[in-house]
Order: structure tokens, then sequence, then C-alpha cells
């Protein structure tokens, strides 16, 4: 399962992060999930509950950030949700606007004890 091994690995850097900081203990970890990561937000929460369970880790919360695609106007600058997945800019119709947000995947912040 593709979440799975994104949990483990979440769980990894929040583990190592945490031992940086004299092995305090975790209590929420923020991930940022882009709307076209391919990543469902339930699955990724079920699975690291499974993954933490028993562990330093059991008892920390997972507190996904959903991304929205977004787009940027090479012309004008405009930033846009794009209705279809190669959309013009609607302020001023230009093409070749660039995706600069909806594909992340990562940790965004760590709460500690
Ligand atoms: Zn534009």
């Amino acid at each position: 399962m593709h979440e799975l091994s994104i949990a483990q690995s979440i769980a990894d850097a929040a583990r190592e992060h945490a031992s940086q900081n004299g092995g305090r203990r975790v209590v929420r970890i923020g991930v940022r999930v882009g709307e076209i990561s391919g990543v469902s937000v339930d699955a990724l929460q079920f699975c690291f509950e499974m993954t933490v369970k028993n562990t330093d880790l059991d008892g920390a919360a997972l507190d996904p950030e959903p991304v929205p695609v977004r787009y940027r106007c090479a012309a004008c600058g405009q930033e846009f949700h794009p209705v279809e997945f190669l959309a013009d800019c609607p302020a001023c119709g230009a093409t070749g606007a660039s995706m600069v947000a909806g594909d992340e995947l990562g940790m965004s912040f760590l709460e500690l004890e």
C-alpha cells in the first residue's frame, strides 16, 4: 500500500526530529497532502495510526492539510485553481501556466511535548 510507506517515512522523520530535540514526545505531526499527490488523507491517517501503534509515537496525532492544485499564469502572474488539468488563465486567457502547488507531500510541522 502506497500510503503505508509514506506513513512510515513520516513516522521516521518525526522520530529523528524528536531525538534531535532531546527525545521529547511527539504530540502532533502536520502533513501537507497535495490534491494530485495521489495520496488519500483517510488512508494515510489509518496507516499512520497502524504504524505508530505500540511504539514511541503511539498517541501522536497526524494533522493532514490538503493542498489544492494552483497554477500561476506565466503572462500576468495570476494564480488560479484550474477547472481542467490544463487550464487557460482566467484573467488574461494566456496558455502556459505552470503548476505551483498541489503535488506536495511531506511534513509541514512537528509539535513536541
Ligand atoms: Zn494570465
